[in-house]
């Protein structure tokens, strides 16, 4: 009876509540400016200290946020028009739902999106996106050039892909190495067992190859006040071989 009430739903809330909002509420050293959740610090996933116990964000959707924010980035984006956002995440949705016009999740499985479709294979008419988002799904994708390529049919003349991957700190080439096919493999050379390959600094070349201009900002782009804010970079490095601390946000914009 005791271990049934210890994992009810009731004990299990009010032991969220207590850890999020009396344990880790001050001081407000941290913020997040998605969701606007302010305490000590934040929860520990993968990396220390960088998830949002209020809306889950991670670093690189508040990179995203924190971009959205510059002048010069704002000024490229038709938000007023449709975003089309791929694995949609929910801290994400946050950002986007209330700026666009027209928002619309897709992914491949989930059965609470408005579309259900493989990122190879779009089932939409080429140019009716204005802003394409697509966080850390790439590296998911056997054929991520293909994907790459239904990013740029399925977006309007001058509209702009929002991208992420997971990528070493320090390479430059992408890994990517066919005869590395077990999840035990994947995971010791890419960091995760349903990972494909581990980009290199290289990423932003295999997007251009699908037809775009690309830029590129990560935490240097910031002030160290707002970086250490919000978080925008791991307060406690990753040492794995496989790297992923400095994350980058990547607009490609087609032509
Ligand atoms: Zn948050």
């Amino acid at each position: 009876m005791l271990t049934k009430l210890r994992h009810s739903r009731p004990i299990g809330l009010a032991r969220y509540h207590l850890y999020r909002d009396v344990l880790l509420a001050r001081p407000r050293r941290v913020a997040c400016n998605i969701c606007g959740w302010r305490g000590r610090r934040f929860l520990t996933y993968l990396h220390k200290h960088v998830l949002c116990p209020q809306c889950g964000s991670q670093i690189r959707h508040r990179l995203v946020a924190a971009a959205l924010d510059l002048p010069a980035v704002a000024s490229r984006l038709n938000l007023a028009g449709t975003v089309l956002h791929l694995s949609p995440e929910y801290c994400l949705g946050l950002v986007f739902r209330r700026r666009a016009r027209h928002y619309v999740r897709a992914d491949f499985r989930a059965s609470d999106c408005d579309l259900r479709q493989d990122a190879t294979r779009m089932a939409l008419g080429p140019g009716v996106a204005d802003v394409l988002i697509s966080c850390d799904m790439l590296e998911h994708i056997p054929d991520d050039r293909r994907a790459l390529a239904e990013f740029h049919r399925v977006l309007r003349p001058g509209g702009t892909a929002i991208l992420t991957v997971p990528q070493s700190d320090t390479a430059a080439a992408t890994l990517e190495d066919a005869s590395i096919d077990t999840p035990e493999g994947r995971a010791r050379e890419y960091g995760q067992p349903d990972h494909a390959r581990n980009y290199g600094a290289d990423f932003g070349d295999r997007v251009r190859d699908a037809g775009f201009d690309v830029s590129m900002i990560g935490a240097a782009t910031f002030d160290p006040a707002v970086v250490a804010r919000h978080v925008l970079r791991p307060p406690v490095p990753l040492r794995a071989a496989w790297g992923w601390n400095d994350r980058r946000i990547y607009f490609a914009e087609r032509r």
